[in-house]
């Protein structure tokens, strides 16, 4: 099986994509994550993904197309993938395919896990992470106060860089703008499954399995 999965910042699809990755042992392909990790070699790609980074401009379709293919092209044919936020724009729709089908992989369902506009800048803004064991928190659940250290090691938290109103914001309105009319084209072909995630992660692991399973 191979799948998709989109969803607004905050709503919880890597979390979703990880459950799914266990259930159907699929290989979970996290675009946002091979990025960060590219960012850190000291390579020519690296260097030119880490500028692009810094400077908060969309990575080039054909540069995400050929970093997908690397780490596709491992995978055994047995396995399924989850594509995570992949295809990302309209651009990327026809490289992705053709790439998949030389992999001999086709699209089964595409997921999308939606979460109003406020609920994402209210979720992402409260997300926090400690400095020295990278656990995650939430301000107000796991944390008091922003000034308070790490419950698990006692360590100073801080929020990721780009986790602030502003920075949402931005990442939220690439999203609208430019990921949702890829999903768009997904329900066109009657491959989308929808589901609400302002739901509990149980809920919405639930209504996505019996999706796939129709
Ligand atoms: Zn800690």
């Amino acid at each position: 099986m191979n799948l998709l999965i989109f969803g607004p910042q905050g709503s919880g699809k890597g979390t979703q994509a990880d459950l799914l990755a266990e259930k159907y042992n699929l290989a979970h392909i996290e675009t946002g994550q091979i990025f960060r990790e590219i960012g850190r070699e000291n390579s020519d790609l690296g260097r030119k993904i880490k500028d692009l980074n810094d400077h908060k401009e969309m990575i080039p379709d054909e540069v995400t197309v050929e970093v997908l293919k690397e780490k596709m092209e491992i995978i055994s044919p047995e396995v399924g993938i989850i594509l995570d936020s992949a295809p990302r724009t309209l651009g990327q729709v026809a490289p992705v395919e053709k790439m998949l089908q030389e992999l001999s992989r086709s699209i089964d369902k595409a997921i999308y896990i939606t979460l109003p506009y406020e609920e994402s800048i209210a979720r992402i803004t409260k997300r926090y992470a400690c400095t020295v064991c990278y656990r995650h928190f939430v301000l107000g659940k796991h944390i008091e106060g922003r000034e308070d250290p790490c419950p698990t090691c006692g360590g100073p938290v801080m929020q990721r860089g780009d986790d602030t109103p502003d920075g949402v914001a931005k990442r939220l309105k690439t999203f609208y703008e430019v990921t949702v009319p890829v999903i768009e084209k997904y329900r066109e072909r009657g491959l989308l499954i929808e589901v609400d995630g302002n739901k509990s992660v149980e809920e919405v692991f639930s209504e996505i399995v019996s999706g796939l399973n129709l």
